[in-house]
């Protein structure tokens, strides 16, 4: 069962077209307890028509070297309940959340050329991964792929910015818009020109391209404990089991 914890908006900030950046500080207990790549589940306060609580999964951007004050980023969808309520918090406020969850994480197995492929807003993924602990003490040999349309998510500066030293890995990628009947190819050509041949692969974003890219990278034999997949929309729907 997921325990509701809290934290409290230290600041807010509008970046770019549709993006806001919360920076947040636990409430009532010392440590998140997150690594790289992990999100939360946050209770938007908002009843859906179904009669269902709005919670919507946000990626931490923040490096997991501080658990105490973490950052999310959130793009303001065009009549979105969930990210409009969000948009509309203020400094000092309140949020409920669950986690953190998510296995988009450094496993012990992984060495080599890596992929960090993120389309749209699944960069928030590919942030919080590699400023992790887990990804610099293994000094994974990476590209940071950003598959996005311009002026789509955050500016293109304040993920360099947030990067840091990582930042020289980053590529940027101009997208084919979301639902293009040719994204998932494009995308993984784009893909293939930066890591040619991945050992290990970190694909957030969009699931109609990270799924098929999944499954391209599986075909050239790399393992699956080393391809993680964070689907931030687009999701398939579950084989019934
Ligand atoms: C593991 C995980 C991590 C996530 N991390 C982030 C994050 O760090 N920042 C962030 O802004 N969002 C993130 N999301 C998406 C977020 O959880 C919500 O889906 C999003 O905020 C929309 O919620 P909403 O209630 O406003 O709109 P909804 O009514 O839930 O969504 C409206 C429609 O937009 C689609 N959609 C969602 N995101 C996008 C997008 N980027 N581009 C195009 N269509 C989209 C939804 O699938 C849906 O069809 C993440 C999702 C997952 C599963």
């Amino acid at each position: 069962l997921a325990v509701a914890r809290s934290a409290r908006i230290e600041e807010t900030t509008a970046v770019g077209a549709s993006g806001r950046v919360f920076d947040l500080a636990l409430a009532g207990e010392d440590s998140l307890g997150f690594v790289g790549g992990q999100y939360v589940i946050v209770d938007t306060g908002v009843d859906l028509p179904n009669g269902k609580r709005a919670k919507r999964a946000y990626s931490i951007v923040s490096g997991d070297d501080d658990q105490q004050r973490f950052r999310v980023m959130v793009k303001k969808l065009p009549s979105g309940p969930g990210s409009s309520a969000l948009h509309a918090a203020g400094a000092g406020s309140t949020v409920t959340f669950s986690g953190p969850w998510g296995k988009h994480v450094v496993g012990g197995t992984m060495n080599g050329p890596t992929l960090v492929f993120a389309t749209d807003t699944g960069i928030t993924a590919a942030m919080g991964l590699v400023v992790g602990r887990a990804f610099s003490r293994l000094g994974l040999d990476a590209r940071v792929v950003w598959y996005v349309g311009e002026g789509d998510f955050v500016p293109e500066a304040l993920v360099r910015e947030h990067l840091g030293a990582m930042s020289e890995w980053l590529v940027v990628e101009p997208a084919l818009p979301v639902g293009h009947p040719e994204r998932a190819a494009h995308a993984a050509a784009a893909a293939r020109r930066h890591v040619g041949a991945p050992e290990v692969a970190f694909l957030s974003g969009d699931g109609a391209v990270v799924h098929p890219l999944r499954e391209a990278i599986l075909a050239m034999g790399v393992g699956e404990d080393r391809v993680c997949v964070e689907s931030f929309f687009n999701t398939p729907a579950r084989k019934a089991p």
